[in-house]
C-alpha cells in the first residue's frame, strides 16, 4: 500500500462548531462532504477524543464554515491545534447563530452550513456524523482553502486526531514519481541556505530559511537563528523555544 496515494484525494478545510448548555466548542476538519441532495445532508468524521464531539452529539447540531484560501493563521492554529477544553476558541472571532443553535464562525470563511444531526455511525477511532442542512449562506466570493494547498504552503501533515492522519515515517519511506520540472526552472534553483529548517513541536509548521515567513514580516533568506526572540509560530503561536532543527 502506498500511503501517499491518500494525499491525492481532494478535500477542503472547515471549522466545525457546536454549542451545548451555553458552552461552545469547535475544531478544524477536512473530512466533511455532502452525502445526499434531497434532503441535503452532509457527513463529518470526528475523533472520539475531540472535545467538540460531545457538544455535537448532545446538542444534535453542528455548523460547518468553509475556510478561505488565505485564512488567518491564528484561526488555523487555535481551532486546528488547540483543544476547546483548554481555551475559548471563540473569544476573538465573529459568530452568528442559525436555526440549529450551533455557532457559525464568520472569520476567514467563504460559506457556511448549519446542520441538525440525523444519524451517527461508530467507525472505530472516529464517529461518522450525518447532518441535515437546515440553512446555509455564502459570505464571500473568495476561493476556498483546499487541504492540498494547505499541506504544500505550510509543509504540514494531518494531526493525529484527523481521519486522514498518516505517520510521517511511512510517507518519508515511500518513493513516488516526482513532478516534472521544466529545464528553465532547474537553472534558477538557488543554492541551499547553510542553516537548517526548524519544525514547530506543537503543530508541525516548518520554518524554511530560504522562504522566510513573509506573513510575519520575515524576509526570505533569514536563518532561524536570526529570527527575533519574540517570533511566534504563524500556525499555533508557539514561541521560538518550541522549534527544533529538522
Ligand atoms: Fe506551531
Amino acid at each position: 500500500m502506498k500511503y501517499k496515494a491518500f494525499h491525492k484525494l481532494s478535500y477542503g478545510l472547515y471549522i466545525i462548531a457546536s454549542e451545548f448548555e451555553g458552552k461552545r466548542a469547535g475544531y478544524i476538519g477536512n473530512t466533511a462532504f455532502q452525502v445526499t441532495s434531497s434532503p441535503a445532508q452532509v457527513a463529518i468524521s470526528c475523533h472520539k477524543d475531540n472535545a467538540t464531539i460531545d457538544f455535537i452529539l448532545k446538542s444534535k447540531a453542528f455548523s460547518l464554515s468553509v475556510l478561505k484560501k488565505e485564512s488567518d493563521t491564528s484561526i488555523i492554529g487555535e481551532f486546528g491545534f488547540m483543544s476547546s477544553t483548554d481555551i475559548d476558541k471563540f473569544r476573538n472571532v465573529e459568530t452568528i447563530t442559525a436555526v440549529s443553535g450551533a455557532p457559525i464562525v464568520l472569520n476567514s470563511s467563504v460559506a457556511w452550513l448549519d446542520c441538525k444531526v440525523v444519524n451517527s455511525v461508530d467507525v472505530g477511532s472516529h464517529v461518522l456524523i450525518i447532518g441535515e442542512v437546515l440553512d446555509s449562506d455564502v459570505i464571500s466570493g473568495e476561493e476556498p482553502l483546499t487541504y492540498d494547498y494547505y499541506r504544500e504552503k505550510y509543509k504540514m501533515l494531518a494531526p493525529k486526531n484527523a481521519p486522514t492522519y498518516i505517520e510521517k515515517e511511512k510517507l518519508e519511506n515511500e518513493i513516488v514519481p516526482e513532478p516534472v520540472i521544466k529545464s528553465e526552472q532547474t537553472s534558477k534553483v538557488e543554492p541551499k541556505s547553510e542553516t537548517s529548517a526548524h519544525t514547530c513541536a506543537i503543530c508541525g509548521f516548518q520554518y524554511n530559511p530560504e522562504e522566510g515567513d513573509t506573513a510575519s514580516g520575515i524576509p526570505p533568506g533569514t536563518p532561524f537563528e536570526d529570527l527575533p526572540e519574540d517570533y511566534k509560530c504563524p500556525i499555533c503561536n508557539a514561541g521560538k523555544d518550541y522549534f527544533n532543527p529538522s
